[in-house]
């Protein structure tokens, strides 16, 4: 039977609990999220109880990785809920510390809470208050380019996070394709001691992929926000029955959000699943990469793509 779940706020008692779990010779699983657990959360949770006997599932939503005017201070916040379907879901332990705790350096007077990093915007170099982590290259495209400084402050609050828990294995959603391939680069750099653990995507009935930020879409936006899936699915059509052409691809996926009532596309990309590298055909594989504003809500999803005849 499994124990009650814990929930910790301090970095303090986390190290506690997880130091217990190993001193039992449990394997530990850390399962990070920003909160408004969903289905998608709830599978990466569960494929942890699978693989490890310590769950931790962290809940905090990280400003480092907001910029002024994004949806920081509207996020979804809903711990009690949260507890619950981790609880349900196999998880042992929630860590949900506070921004003074994640970062006592940060300016809690700005929103979001900042902290003073160097090319971060009025032209003007200053000195960092705090160590960050930055995985160049890959994080200066899509979404990267969309939201700059996000991948960095993505880094660095997993690298913290998997500092302070410890974990053999860390579980990713594959719906956040890029941030898998940064924290995939930072571990391989860094040489961090986790296996990162990617978990396929979960979808609503009709193909949208779950997210936090669903419910910011409106009973119509809802309507037909699942034209990045219905795009990917396109592409994958395609390259079922033969075609190789990236340029043809792009432009399948193109027209299907363009004709889409209230969408606003940003990128529909073939690249290389590690390096976000545009391709120029399908060899092997490639992972096809969708980006779409309804109103101000943002979604992104991506699907793989294989020049291989078997495709599931
Ligand atoms: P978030 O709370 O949005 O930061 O997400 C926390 C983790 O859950 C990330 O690794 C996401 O990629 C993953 N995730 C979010 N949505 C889904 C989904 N629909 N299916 C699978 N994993 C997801």
């Amino acid at each position: 039977m499994k124990n009650a779940l814990i929930t910790v706020a301090t970095i303090n008692e986390l190290r506690q609990k997880v130091s217990s779990a190993r001193a039992r010779k449990e394997s530990i699983g850390l399962v990070p999220t920003m909160g408004a657990l969903h289905e998608g959360h709830a599978s990466l949770i569960r494929q942890a109880a699978e693989e490890c006997r310590f769950v931790v599932v962290s809940i905090f939503v990280n400003p480092m990785q907001f910029r002024p005017g994004e949806d920081f201070e509207r996020y979804p916040r809903m711990l009690e809920q949260d507890c619950e379907l981790a609880a349900r879901n196999g998880a042992a332990l929630i860590f949900a510390p506070n921004v003074a705790e994640m970062y006592p350096a940060i300016n809690p007077s700005l929103s979001p809470p900042t902290l003073t990093l160097p090319h971060q915007g009025g032209g003007k170099e200053s000195a960092p208050v705090t160590t960050y982590v930055e995985v160049p290259g890959l994080s200066d495209s899509f979404e990267g380019k969309a939201r700059p400084g996000h991948f960095r402050g993505v880094a660095t609050v997993v690298l913290k996070l998997f500092n302070q828990a410890q974990p053999d294995r860390a579980y990713f959603g594959q719906k956040d394709a890029q941030q898998l391939a940064v924290v995939r680069k930072m571990v391989r750099d860094l040489n961090v001691p986790v296996e990162v653990v990617a978990c396929p995507t979960v979808r609503e009935a009709d193909g949208l992929a779950m997210s936090s930020r669903n419910i910011y879409l409106s009973p119509e936006q809802r309507q037909h926000a699942n034209a990045l899936y219905r795009a990917l699915m396109q592409a994958k059509e395609r390259v079922q029955a033969g075609e190789r052409d990236a340029v043809l691809l792009r432009a399948t996926m193109a027209e299907i959000l363009d004709e889409t009532p209230g969408c606003q596309r940003e990128y529909a990309e073939l690249v290389n699943p590690s390096t976000f590298a545009v391709v120029e055909r399908i060899e092997g594989e490639a992972l096809a990469v969708v980006a779409a504003r309804f109103g101000s809500t943002r979604l992104i999803d991506n699907t793989m793509l294989t020049s291989e005849t078997s495709i599931v």
